[in-house]
């Protein structure tokens, strides 16, 4: 009997917003949540930043920004995309430019010709008049190489004369906005306008993206709801300087979540400051993870697994959470290459007997250890039907080689 669910599980309807194209990446419209990185390594390096541009492509960035600050950095560009392209990795890169954006990009063509798409700050590239041929000068490079901007704005650097045309109108209202409310229409009037100047100086509508960022996730949620209201670019959505380790994710998480969930956000980042010595891939991962859990897209099999409490018998089924998660997100690479659908499959690890079987029959492949004072068995539920009992030593290796076979004799093969 098919299960009738009463309360909707749907998202609200995904808000249309123009297709834009970013070499080979769709964005905006209905194409899915785009995710996106950016490296942190000295762009003049090129070997560090192919090194890390790669690592993020593999963990699955499908964008990836890398700062362009100065010659050297202008001039590495190309040998980036080069060396990239030697090595298959054909993810495109996103230029990110403040303050000399329009002497860079004037100078050196071969930079312009090797990004994909230009994201300049209209808060970063200076003041009053020079502002604006600045700006002016960044647009025309974009339109003469045919790329798309994202133009960001971030509340750290908030152009100064867009506050304070903000604040001085706040000023003559009969009932003046609060403080942040005027900073964050500061925000969105700056998005915006640069925006509409954008396409006054020749840039199609099709060939802009908008963000911007703040660090509080109701702030963020409050500008990206009224952004959406006011225009049809899509928006790249990301914290700013949301932090490190868990308060970075679950901030990032927080605000993102909510806006995904009305529809709103066409590429997400996760700006997760790394640990020493931690991977910068986790921001893709964390990324990936936000949106396969709210259903919006699915990028590797999920774990699901039980916290464990007083009932667990050891810490074995810990242990065997994490192996599996690590043995799917190895071989991922390898079956996405050759298997229709895999990342859609689910898996659970239950350490007792009380949620184990249910749990267990809900994904396409379940396990349930046994809880302290249960008999010696894990027995292993494939599609709902209980299959297989495991005992002994080897349960990881055989619960493991379980969802090998699964994968090969379920998902369709690419190539023959
Ligand atoms: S499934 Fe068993 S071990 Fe896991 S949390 Fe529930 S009661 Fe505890």
């Amino acid at each position: 009997m098919t299960e009738q669910f009463l309360v909707s599980a749907s998202p609200f309807p995904r808000r249309h917003a123009r297709l834009v194209r970013i070499g080979h990446v769709a964005l905006g419209s209905d194409a899915p949540v785009v995710v996106q990185s950016m490296t942190n390594t000295d762009t003049a390096d090129v070997v560090a930043t192919v090194a890390q541009t790669a690592e993020l492509a593999r963990a699955g960035s499908e964008l990836v920004r890398i700062t362009v600050n100065n010659e050297d950095a202008a001039q590495a560009v190309p040998h980036i995309r080069e060396r990239l392209a030697a090595q298959g990795v054909d993810v495109p890169l996103v230029g990110d430019f403040h303050y000399n954006g329009h002497a860079l990009l004037g100078k050196y063509p071969a930079c312009a010709e090797a990004l994909a798409k230009l994201r300049i700050n209209p808060g970063n590239v200076g003041a009053g008049a020079r502002r604006d041929t600045r700006f002016a000068d960044i647009i025309e490079l974009a339109c003469k190489h045919g790329k798309p901007v994202r133009i960001g704005v971030n509340w750290g650097s908030l152009d100064p004369s867009v506050l304070a045309r903000v604040m001085d109108e706040n000023a003559s209202r009969s009932a003046p906005l609060s403080a942040g409310a005027v900073m964050r229409e500061a925000l969105i009037v700056s998005a915006l306008e640069s925006a509409a100047q954008a396409e006054s100086i020749g840039l199609a509508a099709d060939c802009i993206v908008l963000s911007a960022k703040v660090s509080s996730v109701q702030d963020l949620i409050a500008v990206y709801r009224e952004l959406a209201r006011r225009c049809e670019y899509p928006l790249h959505l990301g914290l700013t300087e949301a932090g490190m380790g868990s308060k970075g994710i679950v901030a990032s998480t927080a605000a993102l979540a909510v806006l995904l969930e009305e529809g709103i956000g066409d590429t997400i980042r996760v700006s997760l400051t790394p640990e020493p010595g931690g991977s910068r891939a986790q921001e893709v991962v964390v990324a990936q993870e936000i949106l396969q859990t709210m259903g919006l897209r699915a990028f590797v099999p999920m774990v699901t697994a039980c916290p464990g409490c007083g009932r667990t018998g050891s810490t074995f089924f810990q242990e065997l959470a994490a192996r599996i998660q690590r043995h799917v997100r190895e071989r991922m690479p390898q079956w996405r290459e050759r298997y229709d659908g895999v990342e859609n499959m689910t898996l659970a690890v239950m350490g007792c007997v009380v949620n184990g079987p249910g749990e267990s029959r809900h994904a396409n492949i379940g396990i349930s250890l046994p809880g302290t004072g249960e008999m010696q068995a894990a027995p292993v539920f494939v599609d709902g039907r209980k299959t297989v009992t495991l005992r002994g030593d080897d349960i990881a290796d055989e619960f493991a080689a379980i969802v090998d076979e699964y994968v090969t004799s379920h998902y369709a093969r690419k190539y023959a």
